[in-house]
């Protein structure tokens, strides 16, 4: 079913951006193989789109969270190899085997769990699974003394192969600590053990974009970038580290003018009041849509006319005020959020600095009521 788009309010996602980026982090990574992450929806891009765009572009891989996710790419027809980074729920197992999606394992219990499922109905072939190490992020994984174990009990398991060895650095966009190089070092521990045990470790993988971008040591076979790929840095620290073109632009239009007397207060709760008599503009856009409901007392810009113009009062949750002044601003003016307009840009790095998060929450809090256009 179509369904009608009548609201102005929509995401413009640049593919051709996404594929220069991938060119540059596969020229970057080489000899490692680039795999693009394109969880959660690609970061609010649109997985499927996304995933083609860097696939023609070299990626050789696919990385998500979910196995709901990695169905998702199969069934539009995304054929090449598709990574869950995270541990799938029991129910979970055998459809993602039956789609040939990798699955990650970080316990016994995990590999038996997995074994069990492929044994109930076997490919013709072992399932490769991916073994992850916790090295210091402390999310998932096994621990390093526990990896050899593991990985001798997938090796052994009917079904199962050993396809990848991989762990995950909790610290790769502050390249002046030394977290990533302890990370890194247990890593290679485990590598040489497995190595000494007779265990071909598979692919081996560490980096994401900040390990890519900026540590060469932590590149091994392939790279998880993510980010990056959506032309986003993911640190302010590594802006100059590679030429990055976002992907994404977000606009909507102007859909109602009024005058506002000095002194008057707007939206709820009147947290914020005209200095001056001035013009407010709606944007129907608000905090159902992903902007935070404090955009504007947190002093968040979107553009109008080429100018910048503060976000005013508490976002709604289907809309939102801008104060522009004396300019002359009429209904269906676009309205550009996140993006360019002439020669003024507004960038998500740039809402995060405001909202004190970073820009990978801003670009996922895109809600899915907000179409995509590629
Ligand atoms: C999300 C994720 C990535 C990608 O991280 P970016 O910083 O976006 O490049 C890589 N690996 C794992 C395990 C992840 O969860």
């Amino acid at each position: 079913m179509t369904v009608a788009r009548f609201r102005p309010t929509r995401v413009e996602v640049d593919l051709a951006a996404v594929a220069a980026n991938v060119e540059h982090l596969v020229a970057g990574a080489s000899p490692a193989e680039l795999c693009v992450v394109v969880k959660a929806d690609g970061y609010g891009h649109g997985a499927v789109p996304v995933a083609r765009a860097a696939l023609a572009a070299g990626a050789t891989s696919l990385a998500v969270a979910l196995v709901e996710e990695a169905l998702e790419l199969r069934e539009a027809g995304v054929t090449a190899p598709v990574l869950v980074l995270s541990r799938a729920p029991h129910e979970a197992l055998a459809p993602a085997v039956a789609a040939e999606v990798s699955l990650t394992v970080d316990g016994e219990d995990a590999v038996d769990e997995l074994a069990a499922a492929v044994a109930v109905d076997p490919p013709g072939r072992p399932v490769g699974v991916h073994l992850k190490v916790d090295t210091g992020m402390h999310r998932m994984g096994a621990s390093p003394e526990a990896a050899t174990t593991l990985a001798r009990r997938i090796v052994a398991s009917d079904g199962l192969a050993l396809a990848g060895t991989w762990t995950h650095l909790a610290r790769a966009d502050e390249p002046e600590v030394p977290t990533t190089d302890l990370q890194l070092d247990r890593f290679d521990a485990v590598l040489a053990e497995l190595r000494a045990a007779g265990i071909d470790p598979g692919r081996v993988h560490a980096a994401n974009s900040a390990g890519a971008l900026a540590h060469p040591r932590a590149r091994y076979d392939m790279v998880r970038c993510g980010i990056a790929a959506y032309g986003i840095a993911p640190a302010e620290g590594l802006v100059g580290t590679a030429d990055l073109r976002p992907a994404l632009s977000w606009t909507s239009a102007v859909s109602a003018t009024r005058l506002v007397p000095a002194g008057d207060g707007v939206s709820y709760g009147h947290r914020w009041t005209a200095g001056t008599d001035t013009t407010i503009a709606t944007v129907p856009v608000g905090y159902a849509d992903g902007v935070r409901r404090d955009a504007g007392v947190r002093g968040v810009e979107v553009l109008v006319g080429g100018r910048r113009r503060r976000i005013v009062g508490n976002v709604t949750m289907d809309q939102l005020l801008i104060d522009v002044g004396d300019d002359e601003v009429h209904v269906g003016d676009e309205v550009v959020l996140i993006g360019r307009q002439g020669d003024e840009v507004v960038t998500a790095a740039e809402w995060a600095d405001h909202l004190d998060t970073i820009p990978y929450e801003v670009v996922c809090a895109v809600g899915a009521r907000v179409p995509r256009h590629h």
